[in-house]
């Protein structure tokens, strides 16, 4: 994955995360980086597909959590854009964390370096291994 469409990914994913915190909206492709970085039509840039596209292998966010999430804006609660979480509205917020989720399995696996140290302790032998943890602490 491209770094701009990596950066653009993680401002996608804040804003869902704002969305199902109450603190954002969804203003459709109007706040989305992917849509802003990749065609709106094509979910296409130079040869590149907008990472959503890529999974799906569709356009425009179809077979996505997200359409289902549109469906209920607009048929339950009859709303229009920009959606948000409608208060007391449990469904709502299924509905975003599935989208926010979706779009997080997206990210690319990220590969964690782990030091490990080798410690020679007491005679005869007492081999002791230490790793680093993901809490940056030397573990046993
Ligand atoms: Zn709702």
């Amino acid at each position: 994955m491209k770094k701009a469409t990596l950066v653009a990914l993680k401002k996608s994913i804040k804003k869902w995360e704002k969305v199902v915190d109450g603190s954002g909206e969804d203003d459709g492709s109007e706040n989305c980086a992917l849509c802003k970085r990749f065609d709106a039509e094509t979910c296409v840039l130079y040869g590149e597909q907008c990472p959503i596209r890529k999974k799906t292998r569709r356009k425009g966010c179809a077979g996505t959590p997200f359409i289902t999430w549109q469906n209920h804006q607009d048929y339950d609660h009859e709303e229009s854009f920009p959606y948000a979480i409608q208060l007391g509205c449990k469904k709502c917020v299924v509905l975003a964390k599935k989208e926010l989720n979706f779009l997080k399995s997206l990210l690319p696996f990220k590969r964690k370096r782990i030091e490990v140290r080798v410690f020679h302790q007491k005679e005869p032998f007492d081999l002791v291994i230490k790793f680093i943890g993901e809490d940056g602490k030397w573990n046993s």
